[in-house]
């Protein structure tokens, strides 16, 4: 085993390392567990370092380095791990996830990969058997393109699930859906209604009837009118989700729109008060949610690590203790805004080189918010903790928020506040120069290259799918960058398809989408450990091996950097260790 590479010059930081494992050492301190004999991977570094031996003592790394050293820290309870040529990461980070609408889902039907509208139907009937009779029936993750009628399902056909009882199907972008005439009545909505900012209602031709299908915020207005989730259901979607997020190798998920729904806020308080996350959970809260949820939070903060007479602004900005910022493993860490649509509804200043399906003449997708909305928000929180995330795929949208982001830095200086720009799908070179300039994170949806990359190729054309999430690009310059899998749009969220995805960019078809953009797997690892810490600020704690930091670890069957890079993806998470605990294991 090779030992520690020190190809870095000592400077500071390594200086006081250096000091941090004298006193370690001076102090012996026994650990609760030490690892040896497989490739511990510390993601350290530009390079792949690995260590010898790795010790945890009370939730924390105790020692990284030589096993000779490590046997000091042995004691007679001390937990002897031999990897036995298995491989030891830190724990992957969730950088843009959906935790908790993805356990909504979880009790709702599953409309991945239906074939067509009466598969749809069959799979939503039996649905409607097992839902309670005052619940609605609701089934997540068709996509119109992939279905043979290319269309939503319309009003009269929905209604053949259910006449009586609401009846919603939204489609695996999480931005389309579709309901039936009794989830319309509940909602208020009819054909009269008026379509809202950002969002539309299909009409029937004549005006005067809906058709069924609904974009963005016309969804999330009708699905926010469905029935809270209480009790046992608020418990099992958390607690649900977090076991998958776990068996993924995930020490830190995401909740990348708290708010979507509109018991989202409970469900969650629901968790911290039950203590019912093994792992953490980053939270952003969705643009419309923004004041009910930050009081949330300031209430559990008071509640939980009473602040004296903090105002609501000093709390956002006064908590440098970074990881002490979880409660119950629950921490308020953003705010989220969606700037544009997905792959059909991307806001591009170019149109779109074939239209996407029902789009005629010269399209090229739209915005969802006005200028002032977001310019407004980082002129609130660019000073603050509380990180803006954009959801954006076109380069207008990009456009919309370098200019938000400029009015917020003339007015109130240069600050690290670390931007995300979530899928950042297609950025001019110009935009990437600003980007660095700013300090901002694009978080890469990787996983939709290996379903969606024809499809990008397609509506996009060669040019922009080339470039599509540039993580080449970005490795080149030296800027930080993550990858997302953007659960439940991917349907499970795998950490090592994301990687998969970053190194070889295969689509379903078995194309290459934009081979230059394609990057090593270290530095794909890099994008969901070290640098996805880093995204989340949270870089003092997470993201690397090295003593002091929490003793979030995940061991694989093999090592990603010593396979075959199309063998990446069938690489088994072996066991997850959430601050020294096994909250996995297969
Ligand atoms: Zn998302």
């Amino acid at each position: 085993m090779a030992h520690v590479s020190r190809r870095r010059s000592i400077g500071l930081a390594a200086l006081l390392l250096t000091l941090v494992a004298v006193q370690q050492r001076g102090a012996a301190q026994v650990a609760n567990t030490i690892y040896t004999d497989g490739d511990i991977l510390t993601m350290r570094g530009d390079t792949a370092e690995y260590a010898e031996s790795l010790a945890v003592k009370d939730g924390r790394i105790l020692f990284v380095g030589p096993a000779d050293d490590a046997k000091r820290h042995a004691g007679p309870s001390t937990k002897r791990v031999a990897l036995s040529g298995k491989t030891l990461l830190p724990g992957f980070i969730d950088t843009h996830g959906h935790m908790v609408f993805f356990g909504k889902n979880l009790v709702d039907a599953d409309l991945f990969g239906v074939k067509d509208i009466p598969d749809l139907i069959e799979r939503m009937k039996k649905q409607a058997q097992r839902t309670p009779a005052d619940g609605w029936i609701v089934g997540f993750g068709y996509q119109p393109r992939g279905m043979k009628e290319s269309r939503t399902p319309t009003v009269e056909e929905l209604d053949t699930i259910a006449t009586d009882r609401p009846v919603l199907i939204v489609d695996r972008s999480g931005h389309l859906g579709a309901g039936n005439s009794a989830v319309f009545r509940a909602a208020g909505v009819s054909a009269d209604t008026p379509d809202p900012q950002g969002g539309s209602f299909a009409r029937k031709a004549n005006g005067t009837s809906l058709l069924g299908p609904m974009e963005e915020t016309a969804l999330n207005a009708v699905r926010s009118k469905r029935p809270s989730f209480t009790g046992q259901l608020a418990n099992d979607v958390i607690t649900g989700a977090a076991k998958i997020w776990a068996r993924h190798g995930h020490t830190t998920a995401m909740e990348a729109g708290l708010g979507l729904g509109n018991d989202d806020i409970e469900i969650v308080l629901n968790a911290i008060d039950k203590r019912l996350l093994p792992i953490d959970l980053y939270v952003a809260a969705k643009d419309s949610n923004i004041d009910d949820t930050v009081a949330a939070a300031y209430r559990v903060a008071s509640q939980y690590n009473p602040a004296p007479d903090g105002t609501r602004r000093k709390l956002l900005a006064d908590r440098p203790d970074l990881d002490k910022r979880y409660v119950n493993r629950v921490r308020l860490g953003g705010i989220k805004f969606w700037l544009d649509g997905s792959i059909d509804t991307a806001w591009f200043t170019q149109p779109y080189t074939t239209n996407p399906p029902g789009r005629s003449g010269s399209f090229s997708g739209y915005r969802q918010i006005p200028d002032e909305v977001l310019d407004t928000a980082f002129d609130t929180y660019w000073p603050t903790n509380l990180q803006i995330h954009m959801h954006m795929n076109g380069d207008a949208a990009a456009d919309q928020a370098l200019a938000a982001i400029g009015k917020a830095v003339n007015k109130h200086g240069m600050r690290d506040h670390r931007p995300v720009f979530v899928h950042a799908s297609y950025l001019r070179p110009e935009q990437i120069e600003k980007i660095k300039s700013y300090g901002a994170v694009p978080s890469f949806l990787t996983a939709s290259v290996v379903p969606g990359g024809d499809g990008v190729l397609k509506l996009w054309g060669n040019d922009r799918a080339a470039v599509a999430m540039p993580a080449r690009t970005f490795l080149r310059m030296g800027l930080p960058f993550t990858f997302s899998h953007d659960a439940p749009v991917s349907p499970v969220p795998s950490i090592l398809a994301l990687v998969d995805a970053g190194v070889n960019r295969t689509a379903a078809s078995g194309t290459v989408v934009g081979p230059d953009e394609r990057i090593p797997p270290y530095a794909a690892l890099r994008a969901v450990t070290a640098l996805a810490a880093y995204q989340l600020k949270e870089e003092a704690t997470k993201g690397t091996l090295e003593a002091g930091k929490l003793a979030d670890l995940v061991i694989l069957e093999k090592n990603p950097l010593k396979v075959e890079p199309s063998a990446i993806r069938e690489i088994q998470v072996m066991e997850t260790i959430k601050e020294g605990r096994t909250v996995f294991s297969r």
